[in-house]
């Protein structure tokens, strides 16, 4: 909270309005500032700071298998019971996920099963766009999962993303570079 030359809640404080004084002070100052409004989603995107827990993703190896040895922990430590792991063997004798479907319907974003998976395998991204009137599609499978975005090179800041000429570029981690923006020190100026 911003100071006045007067000591608060002393009776010299209260004769001089110090907290009135203080209050306008700090409106005056939000007035003066600039806006920390977002054009979302046609011009900028907020991407979140890497440890956001977003859209699930599932790591894979140099020659491209997943890192899921099937091992059914995640779906275990679920509190929701939206993770559904059928495995099967292959001809190496690994172990690997023949389905592995997250309901995000009913998802927390918790990241227990990230936490508990024993081969880096299931991973918990930046990706926040998932909004869709299809219920059915917030079923992901394991293609999905593979193809999903990775966690981005940083975060905390606003990127311009304007919609592709079909409108439908809608992922964050995806739009343009960094404008650089510290748009969360603008929200915090006043500590
Ligand atoms: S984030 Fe939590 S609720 Fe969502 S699938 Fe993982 S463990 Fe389940
Ligand atoms: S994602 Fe991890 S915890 Fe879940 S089944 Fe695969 S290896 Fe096990």
């Amino acid at each position: 909270m911003a100071r006045t030359g007067v000591k608060r809640h002393s009776w010299i404080g209260r004769i001089f309005f110090a907290d009135l004084l203080a209050g306008l002070r700090l409106t005056l100052g939000y007035m003066m500032s600039k806006t920390v409004t977002h054009h979302y989603p046609d011009y900028e995107k907020w991407v979140p700071y890497q440890r956001h827990r977003g859209h699930h993703f599932m790591n894979t190896n140099d020659q491209g298998e997943v890192n899921c040895v099937a091992c059914g922990l995640c779906s275990v430590i679920c509190p929701c019971d939206c993770i559904t792991v059928i495995p099967f063997e292959t001809e190496q004798g690994d172990r690997r996920p023949k389905v592995f479907d997250i309901d995000l319907a009913r998802c927390l974003y918790c990241g227990l099963c990230e936490d508990a998976c024993p081969a880096d395998a299931i991973k918990l991204g930046q990706e926040y766009e998932v909004s869709t009137t299809n219920r059915a599609t917030l079923k992901v499978h394991l293609e999905d999962l593979i193809a999903a975005p990775r966690k981005a090179e940083d975060g905390g800041l606003v990127r311009p993303a304007r919609l592709d000429s079909e409108g439908t570029q809608r992922s964050v981690l995806r739009s343009g570079p960094s404008t650089g923006l510290d748009w969360w020190s603008r929200i915090r100026r006043h500590k």
